[in-house]
């Protein structure tokens, strides 16, 4: 099929290769003329394994990018809106680009036939029924059902993004008629998992949901460690006796400093937020979002008590990146650490394989070393706080203390150092 996706970032970047590398003609658009030349030149902008390959493949063939949303749309069937959806300072989401993108689209509607608009982006529920859809029919001139309108949320995870838009647990279809739905429901026809097809606010509902629990998960065997690590009991044996049960199974039970990246703290702050609109207190997902927040604190109270004051003292931050294998920074819980460590005067240097140059951005005046080695090399206290594979295993002759705290769990070589675990 012909298909545009309109911003590329993680998921319109993502959904676009894959969609071409399953033999879809893809069009990705972005507002950023930088990101449009990288990508023509086969080059990601960001990185996600297997991403750059599929890059290399497609580009010249049948994937390519473009700032001119209206040559995409005039030559596509399916256009996804992969717009960011950031949180605005009250929690709520902010629709300015999803605003903006449904009127550039409503706009070439006008003029444009069998052409079906899919909302990707995460929006709240009745996001696309009561904003997207009277953007788009204002703008065309047109009534939905003369075009079509979809919500197909992504459950991708960053770090393994291309291998879960590919094989996906689910696929949920919003439809706003029959006819919106089966057109979308052609392009995934490939796909072998269940396709589950809903009204637009079910599907946007689902994925709030979705993220709220899986965050609501982590959140509550960090609760679980907080208590254990006072009876000195091994939160992650207990994680495990949990997991064998069948009905609550070992994903998101792991305990640490906390989640973070783009996807969960924004939508749990937005469905909070939703739900107060609408007279609910979500008091659960308040109290995930607190238990999350908390996490940071904790491990700098760990800190302290075996390092004493901060103030002076060099502290090697290894890990900048929310999770490992990606280079998003977005929300990483690194952020409220290094912050509290610069404020109480501590001198930081910091050191992550992929998220250095995204870090930058909000730190650009501490020290950054090439490699974790460089970073623990006369470091009095060291903090281990992304899961990255490398920290496993670390040399820490160099370090002047050899005080590491694990927020991660992540630690294998514990002798000769003097460790904590967050949880352990
Ligand atoms: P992102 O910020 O990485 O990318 C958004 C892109 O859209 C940017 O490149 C931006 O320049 C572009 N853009 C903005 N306005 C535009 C316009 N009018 N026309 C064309 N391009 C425009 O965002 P993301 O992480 O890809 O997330 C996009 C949406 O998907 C969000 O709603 C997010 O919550 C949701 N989501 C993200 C993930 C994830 O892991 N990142 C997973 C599932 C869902």
């Amino acid at each position: 099929m012909k298909v545009a996706t309109i911003g590329t970032g993680y998921v319109g970047l993502v959904t676009g290769a894959c969609l071409a590398d399953m033999g879809n003609e893809v069009i990705c658009v972005d507002i950023l003329p930088e990101k449009v030349d990288l990508i023509n030149q086969g080059k990601s902008p960001i990185y996600e394994d297997g991403l750059q390959g599929i890059l290399k493949r497609s580009v010249g063939k049948n994937l390519k990018a473009t700032t001119d949303l209206n040559t995409a749309i005039e030559n596509s069937e399916i256009s996804f809106i992969c717009v960011g959806t950031p949180s605005d300072g009250d929690g709520r989401i902010d629709l300015q680009y999803i605003k903006s993108a449904a009127e550039s689209l409503g706009k070439v509607l006008a003029s444009v036939d069998n052409h079906t608009v899919v909302v990707k982006s995460t929006v709240v529920p009745g996001t696309t029924e009561n904003v997207v859809l009277p953007i788009l029919e204002k703008n065309s001139g047109k009534k939905a059902g003369e075009f079509g309108v979809c919500m197909n949320p992504e459950f991708l995870r960053e770090g393994v993004a291309v291998e879960d838009f590919m094989k996906p647990d689910r696929v949920v279809i919003g439809q706003y008629d029959e006819n919106s739905g089966k057109k979308l429901a052609e392009l995934y026809k490939g796909f072998h998992c269940p396709i589950l097809r809903t009204d637009l606010k079910t599907a946007e509902m689902i994925k709030y949901a979705s993220n709220s629990f899986l965050a609501t998960k982590v959140s509550f065997i960090n609760e679980i460690g907080n208590i254990c690590k006072r009876l000195g009991i091994d939160t992650y044996t207990v994680a495990e006796g949990m997991s064998l049960d069948h009905r609550i199974s070992p994903n998101f039970l792991k305990a640490g400093l906390g989640w973070g990246g783009s996807c969960f703290p924004k939508d749990i702050k937005g469905l909070i937020s939703h739900a107060k609109e609408l007279g609910y207190e979500p008091k659960l997902l308040q109290s995930a979002l607190k238990v999350n927040r908390k996490q940071p604190e904790i491990l700098l109270e760990m800190a302290r008590k075996k390092a004493g004051s901060f103030e002076g003292k060099r502290v090697a931050v290894l890990g900048l990146a929310f999770k490992a294998e990606t280079d998003d920074t977005r929300e990483s819980q690194s952020f409220p650490v290094i912050k509290q460590l610069l404020d109480e005067k501590a001198k930081v240097i910091a050191y992550d394989p992929k998220a250095e140059e995204n870090t930058k951005a909000e730190f650009p005046d501490i020290k950054y070393a090439p490699s974790a080695e460089e970073a623990l090399r006369d470091a009095d206290i060291a903090l281990i706080l992304t899961d990255w594979e490398e920290f496993q295993n670390l040399n820490y002759s160099g370090m002047k203390n050899k005080i590491v705290i694990d927020g991660r769990n992540i630690v294998k070589n514990r002798d000769g150092i003097d460790y904590t675990g967050l949880f352990w």
